[in-house]
């Protein structure tokens, strides 16, 4: 089974360091895998110590030396506006390079391109209309908040949808004058290595975005141990927030992270079934299951258990996989054979731990390459591992409930805190439900429907602060405050003698 490979690839995936496309100072590289085969399809190169610090003292001498913090917030707006152009004009390409790369289904790897240039030009919008505040203590002080950039963004991202993941901080690390040095997934370099020349296009100066690629433990690790780098925004595994929120403390870095999630889709009987059900199988199959706020843990009342669980079992065997390229595939290869592994280790955990209703191993007529059968699990025990760990793959845990109670209970029951989408046609109960569960982020009657202005993160192990609207702008700003005397300043006189 093969797929062609998508047109305009370059020869190598290189490094964008100071406006230049460049090999590791090293010529260090690595193999860059096509998930439908798992054959090497390009090399990208591999950053090292030497080339983070490279992209660190350019992104350096832009912050200090360049126009881009400096810069009037429209002027900036304006060349993010055209940054946002450009992803839109490249809208088939990208899609064809982040499906190709990450085994996405094409039909969804292009919604990701539209996303991503929405993140420009919301944070192209918000810096023009962004003001401060004044505080006035009548006839004593007037007192003004001095907003300003910090200096060196780290922005460290994972592979899933990973182009839309990088212009979230993108965005508005560079809206509000930072520059910065991404530190793309290894799994998934191909679309990042189309940053440069975006940005380049657009008129953003040499040295204000640099990109470098490669390993977490290698490239990732000597930024986040940078001295020149205050701010570190990250995306990924809990785990590895935990070591880089540890390798950030010397320095006191300022951190955001954004982390792993095991969220509950909670169905009470008096939910709209067949949107319900839309919804979840939805919420845990698209950008096959790789998705940070999956449902992936659904829990159904009891009424309706034994229906919901057969129709889902109906839908779930009904779903389309296929080749990342094809339109109407549905659920496309795993990102990579590692990760393949994993998701398949957890299929076969599930089966000693729930009942197997669809899928459970590798699809029929799908010999190599790392496609998974989407797979549901029902009557999952709440101490099961799949219950409890985040699988990041097309897998789902069906677990019935009782009273709210229970529900409630069986929903917080994890490390993890990042979303949680509630199905019931009762106003009080959804609410009093979504203010009682430990979910940075609760859909009511909904799935995932973002709007860029609300808050973006996790509790518990899901993360770390919150991104988005105001929230990102405060998180790559600092805050001076400015006190400015009116009157005579009334304070004892040490040393006068009175
Ligand atoms: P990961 O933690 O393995 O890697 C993420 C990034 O961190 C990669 O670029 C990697 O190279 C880098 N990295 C790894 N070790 C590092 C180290 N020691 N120092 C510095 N950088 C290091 O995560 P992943 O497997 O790429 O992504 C999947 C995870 O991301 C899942 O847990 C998922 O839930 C999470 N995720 C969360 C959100 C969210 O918004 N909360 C969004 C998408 C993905």
């Amino acid at each position: 089974m093969t797929q062609e490979k998508p047109a305009g690839l370059p020869d190598k995936i290189r490094h964008f360091i100071d406006g230049k496309d460049v090999d590791s100072v090293g010529g260090e590289e690595f193999e860059v895998l096509n998930p439908v085969t798992n054959e090497t399809y390009i090399m990208a190169a591999s950053g090292q110590k030497a080339d983070i610090d490279l992209a660190v003292a350019a992104a350096k001498r832009a912050f200090e030396e360049g126009p881009w913090p400096k810069m009037r917030p429209r002027e900036r707006s304006r060349i993010l506006h055209k940054v946002a152009d450009i992803v839109e004009s490249r809208d088939e390409q990208l899609a064809q390079f982040e499906s190709f790369d990450s085994g996405l289904p094409i039909t969804q790897a292009k919604g990701q391109a539209r996303r991503a240039a929405e993140n420009f030009r919301f944070f192209a919008d918000l810096i023009v209309a962004q003001h401060d505040d004044t505080f006035k203590v009548p006839g004593v002080q007037i007192n003004y908040v001095n907003r300003k950039p910090i200096g060196v963004a780290g922005l460290i991202t994972p592979w899933n949808t990973p182009f839309m993941l990088e212009s979230w901080k993108l965005g508005p690390a560079l809206a509000t004058g930072n520059t910065v040095v991404l530190k793309p997934a290894e799994f998934t370099p191909l679309s990042a290595s189309l940053w440069g020349e975006i940005f380049r296009e657009a008129g953003v100066p040499d040295g204000v975005f640099n990109l470098v690629g490669g390993f977490g433990e290698s490239a990732g690790d000597s930024l986040v141990k940078h001295p020149d780098v205050p701010l570190i925004s990250f995306t990924g595994e809990s785990r590895t927030g935990q070591i880089i929120f540890g390798n950030s403390a010397p320095f006191l870095k300022g951190l955001s992270m954004e982390l792993g999630g095991k969220s509950p889709a909670v169905i009470f009987d008096d939910a709209d079934l067949d949107t319900a059900l839309d919804a979840t199988v939805f919420g845990v199959f698209s950008l096959n299951g790789e998705r940070c706020t999956a449902g992936s843990r659904i829990l159904v009342q009891r009424g309706i258990y034994d229906e919901f669980v057969e129709r889902y079992a109906e839908r779930t065997k009904n779903i389309v996989v296929g080749l990342p390229s094809d339109p109407k595939t549905e659920v496309g290869a795993i990102v990579h054979p590692e990760h393949y592994e994993k998701v398949m280790s957890y299929v076969e955990i599930g089966k000693s731990e729930g009942r197997l209703i669809a899928g459970g191993g590798r699809p029929e007529g799908f010999p190599e390459g790392n496609f998974v059968a989407p797979t549901a699990f029902a009557d999952v025990a709440p101490d099961a591992r799949i219950f409890q760990e985040e699988i990041f793959g097309p897998v789902v845990a069906i677990t019935p409930f009782d009273t709210e109670e229970e529900a409630l209970e069986l929903a917080n029951n994890t490390k993890y805190g990042l979303a949680a989408y509630i199905w019931t046609s009762d106003l009080k109960r959804a609410h009093n439900f979504a203010h009682a569960v430990e979910a940075g982020m609760v859909w009511l009657n909904s799935n995932n429907l973002r709007d860029l202005r609300t808050p973006f993160g996790g509790v518990k192990a899901s993360g770390l602060g919150h991104e988005g609207g105001y929230r990102s702008i405060d998180f790559y700003t600092d805050q001076q405050a400015v006190h400015i005397t009116l009157g005579t300043a009334h304070f004892p006189r040490f040393g006068a003698g009175n």
